[in-house]
């Protein structure tokens, strides 16, 4: 699909209680209804240093902490630290996955959202629901821009330069 002037992007973020879960699936599938191209992919174990910065909006609130470690996945043991992380792009992109992602607490979003059917809020009262969808378009492209290299995104979405680096070490396959 060519890059349209009305295209949108916005970033998903499959949580760990998606993961744990195995709701992947499930989740692309209901995210497929938006009828949106995915143009960035990956998986991320995330370090607190990205997690306070994604939700750094939330810094003053007194769960701050715990919606550092659930991002992160720290509640849920070694194999569930990673999300998910996606890029759509398409017409609405960010209302429509928003619609389908469903309200940010899961007893009030729409029963047959992503939240709704699938989150829940825990006993130490965080809004465990299962995705993270951007907000609006500055949000989108600040969070795209802190998960995602240019080059891990197919198409020019964002204004890129080149800049010169120290040569350094890199992992390669042996
Ligand atoms: P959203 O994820 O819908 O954009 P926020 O950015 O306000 O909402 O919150 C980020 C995340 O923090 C939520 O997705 C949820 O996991 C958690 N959260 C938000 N508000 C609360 C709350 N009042 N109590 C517990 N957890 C919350």
């Amino acid at each position: 699909m060519p890059n349209s002037a009305k295209d949108e992007y916005t970033l998903v973020i499959i949580k760990p209680d998606g993961i744990k879960k195995s709701l992947t699936g499930n989740i692309l599938t209901k995210l497929a209804e938006a009828r949106l191209m995915i143009i960035g992919a990956k998986v991320v174990q995330v370090s607190r240093e990205l997690a306070e910065n994604h939700y750094r909006h939330l810094k003053d609130k007194p769960f701050f902490n715990d919606v550092i470690e659930y991002i992160q996945g720290k509640t849920y043991g070694r194999n569930y630290e990673r999300v998910i992380a996606l890029v759509y792009q398409g017409p609405e992109a960010i209302s429509r996955v928003r619609r389908i992602a469903g309200a940010t607490n899961p007893e009030e979003a729409d029963p047959v959202s992503i939240r709704g059917s699938y989150g829940r809020i825990t006993t130490k009262g965080i809004y465990e629901n299962v995705i993270h969808a951007s907000s609006d378009p500055v949000e989108a492209e600040r969070e795209i821009k802190l998960w995602f290299q240019p080059d891990e995104i197919i198409g020019n979405i964002y204004p890129t330069k080149k800049i010169k680096t120290e040569p350094q070490e890199v992992l390669v396959w042996a």
